[in-house]
């Protein structure tokens, strides 16, 4: 490391204050650009875990009693917060994750879009009224906060989770402990200081670090009304059991294996440019990436021909180098998890077209995590790099028939997260959009994630429950409908006796 870069200290944020635990066991931050130790996380256990839900405890009354427009207040400030210090939120997402930061930019900009979305909360959290159910009764349903939420995080999106959980979470009435990934702690200690710089109550939002014993406390922890999740899907579904188990609400979005469809009318360059964009856009670390590609005979040839070529120019080297298209992978695990992919795709008899094992790295970053594109052709549904998520930039083309071919993949996977078709014929587009049994479909784009103004979220095996987030649907998890049956009395009419009814042959089991 050199004299000039900073050590970073993870530290806690709870009750209001950075928390300095020396007792508790810490874990290596590195620069996956080179491989250097960057700082140390604290490895938090279940005391840790249980000081931050109590600090959000303590913290709920004042802040549900808070009226809705001085709360928007703290949403708004920390729309403008984000608006201002865009770029060293970019910086700490580019550092620790090693998200290239053109990209880190553009999750910073998308979260800031999301807390839009979280500034409709008063038109959002609006109930409904039914208003004469009998004479002066009426029915009301009311959208009401719940207590604590605590939320984890994967390492790939550390700027758009907050997004997703906590201004939504905090903006309903409700307090909140955060739980970062620990391989991509930083953007989360940038936010804390923009929260208190915005003056936001103590303990309305904590955060605790460290891996799955901060999470494994919260499942019998009686001040923790539900827990969400955005990771995979082994996670998800230990999350369902654990929560599951004490009655607790859960919001877990787990892992994803998404098809892309190519059509022999596929406009080709957009085609190109989007594959290139999608599968190895953050080098293949995206829950949307595309990673199995199912194209017809007709155009298959031109199409592998035009993304080999394509794909040999895409630069690989430092995530804050501008000039180079892809960073590194997260971690040496997951360069070796991924290499070793590779070489099961060799043995299951796939065509390995482009080697992304040990690629050109631009600059004298060679220690650092780089796997470059991978292609491999040839690939059957059966092959366990067709099945697995492998999370890197690897890609595998499969041929197909027709649009059924493709349609059928997709709904034999177990996974369901998003699926791209690209064509030109609206027959085929109104049938994929219909037929492709994942939660988000995307018509001639190779990302389809859909804007902060709709809900974000697969199905299948990508989806453990129901709720999902951003969007209108952006609230549901964090509220309870409660029902309220109300008669009021005129004061005129409740001096007079009430006649006891008797003698009917129905008598009503609700209010009348
Ligand atoms: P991960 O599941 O390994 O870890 C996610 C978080 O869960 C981390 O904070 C980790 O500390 C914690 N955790 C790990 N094991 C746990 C356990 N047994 N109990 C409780 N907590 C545990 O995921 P990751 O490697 O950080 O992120 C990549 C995964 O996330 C991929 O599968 C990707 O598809 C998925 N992901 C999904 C979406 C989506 O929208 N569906 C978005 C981003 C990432």
């Amino acid at each position: 490391m050199s004299a000039t870069t900073p050590y970073y200290k993870i530290r806690d944020f709870i009750n209001g204050e950075w928390i300095e635990n020396h007792t508790l066991e810490t874990a290596p931050l590195y620069n996956p650009s080179t491989g250097a130790v960057l700082g140390e996380v604290p490895l938090g256990n279940e005391e840790s875990s249980r000081a931050a839900t109590a600090a959000a405890a303590e913290a709920y009354p004042a802040w549900r009693d808070t009226p809705l427009p001085k709360r928007m207040d703290y949403i708004f400030a920390m729309h403008l917060a984000m608006v201002e210090r865009k770029e060293s939120l970019a910086q700490a997402i580019a550092i620790d994750q090693a998200k290239h930061i053109a990209e880190a930019r553009g999750e910073v900009q998308r979260v800031i879009e999301i807390i839009q979305m979280a500034c409709t909360i008063p038109a959002l959290i609006q109930g409904e009224t039914v208003p004469s159910i009998a004479k002066n009764i009426s029915g009301r349903i009311i959208r009401a906060p719940m207590g604590v939420f605590c939320g984890v995080a994967p390492f790939n999106f550390p700027a758009l989770v907050f997004g997703w959980f906590i201004p939504f979470a905090i903006g309903v009435g409700n307090t909140f402990v955060y739980k970062p990934s620990t391989e991509s702690p930083l953007f989360m200690q940038e936010i804390m200081e923009l929260l208190t710089s915005i003056g936001l109550p103590k303990g309305v939002v904590n955060i605790v670090h460290g891996d799955r014993e901060v999470v494994e406390a919260w499942y019998d922890d009686e001040k923790v009304a539900g827990v969400c999740l955005v990771g995979s899907t082994p996670t998800a579904k230990a999350i369902a059991q654990g929560c599951g188990r004490h009655g607790k609400k859960t919001m877990l979005l787990g892992g994803a294996k998404n098809f892309l469809a190519v059509m022999d009318d596929a406009p080709m360059d957009l085609l190109v440019e989007n594959v290139l964009m999608s599968g190895y856009g953050s080098a293949g670390q995206r829950c949307l990436a595309v990673s199995n590609i199912a194209c017809v005979p007709e155009i298959h040839d031109e199409f592998v021909a035009r993304l080999l070529e394509a794909s040999e120019k895409v630069t690989v080297g430092d995530a804050m180098d501008p000039d180079v298209f892809m960073g590194p992978v997260i971690s040496k695990a997951a360069k070796e998890r991924i290499e070793k992919y590779i070489q099961i795709g060799l043995d299951e008899g796939a065509t390995l077209l482009l080697d992304g094992r040990s690629p050109t790295v631009s600059g004298d970053n060679q220690d650092g995590y780089y796997v470059g594109p991978t292609i491999f052709t040839d690939v059957t549904p059966c092959m366990q790099i067709a099945k697995e998520e492998i999370f890197g930039p690897v890609l595998s083309i499969m041929k197909v028939g027709c649009i059924d071919g493709a349609l059928r993949m997709i709904k034999n996977h177990p996974m369901g997260n998003g699926a791209c078709i690209f064509t030109q014929n609206a027959y085929n587009i109104e049938k994929f959009i219909n037929e492709a049994d994942v939660g988000m479909v995307g018509v001639n784009v190779g990302i389809c994630a859909p804007h902060p103004y709709m809900p974000f979220g697969g199905i299948k095996d990508s989806l453990v429950g129901n709720n999902k987030v951003q969007g209108k649907a952006g609230i549901d998890f964090f509220t309870q409908n409660k029902v309220a049956t109300v008669r009021v009395v005129d004061p005129k009419e409740s001096q007079a006796a009430v006649p006891v009814s008797t003698g009917s042959d129905v008598r009503s089991c609700v209010a009348s």
